[in-house]
């Protein structure tokens, strides 16, 4: 099979004119030249699942919206990073991902580490633009070590990710669809009863809210070292 030659692109971003790799993405190419894109479920290294629609870019010419952690750069194409249409949608993203469970940050153990609260403050959002639903789930604090609060889980899928593709156990997965999805151990079974999980505690420290935490943390304690995992990833890499 003949492979794709991956070869320079050359392109817009915000008016800014850049170049990256064939292969690259929208936010790869973005990040490498220091232009923010807002994002929650990405993180470096694992793969792009474009779940939370945070990053979603405008492309001139064109009236969809698009999540630039999966699209690909293409020659001549004029990105649009932060448009007020933009910032309307990502206003209307958080307020439906904020009504779906129960994100009361005053009593949440990430309270001023949260990486949806710190969207929230950045975008200027005072309040939910749509009505609270608050779906209650069952904690899980089975684990000797680690609590999984589905009412603050934002379904970003990172820890999914990180157990199967970092970790290698796969002890994680979703289960059910919609505003009754949630993150399941094994085959839905408390989380001290997982056989696959080996305790690493990788899906914690890249959870962007309080929805994995650990025991006996205090908000100023539990602050998430995503880092742990990224350098890992990045040494595996350069291998
Ligand atoms: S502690 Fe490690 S093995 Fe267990 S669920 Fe989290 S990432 Fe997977
Ligand atoms: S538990 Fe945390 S990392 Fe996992 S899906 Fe929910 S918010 Fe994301």
């Amino acid at each position: 099979m003949i492979k794709d030659k991956v070869r320079v692109k050359t392109f817009k971003i915000d008016d800014v004119a850049v170049t990256g790799r064939s292969d690259s993405t929208i936010l790869e190419v973005a990040k490498e030249h220091g232009i923010h894109i807002p994002t929650l479920c990405y993180l470096e290294g694992l793969s792009c699942v474009g779940a939370c629609r945070m990053c979603i870019v405008e492309i001139k010419g064109s009236s969809k919206l698009i999540p630039s952690c999966t699209a690909k750069i293409k020659e001549d194409m004029e990105v649009i990073t932060n448009s007020s249409r933009l910032i309307k949608h990502r206003k209307m993203i958080l307020s439906m991902i904020f009504a779906e469970r129960t994100h009361t940050c005053s009593v949440c153990v990430s309270n001023g580490h949260c990486e949806l609260q710190s969207q929230a403050t950045d975008i200027g959002l005072e309040h939910s633009l749509v009505p609270y639903i608050h779906k209650g789930f069952d904690v899980d604090a089975s684990h000797k070590e680690y609590v999984y609060d589905p009412n603050r889980c934002i379904l970003c899928t990172r820890c999914v990710r990180v157990c199967s593709e970092v970790e290698g156990a796969h002890a994680l997965d979703i289960l059910g669809r919609g505003i009754s999805a949630k993150i399941i151990h094994d085959m839905d079974e408390p989380w001290s009863t997982s056989e696959s999980c080996t305790s690493c505690g990788k899906c914690v420290q890249v959870c962007p809210t309080g929805a994995l935490f650990e025991k006996g943390a205090s908000a100023t304690e539990m602050v998430k070292k995503k880092s742990i995992v990224t350098n890992l990833i990045q040494a595996r890499k350069n291998k």
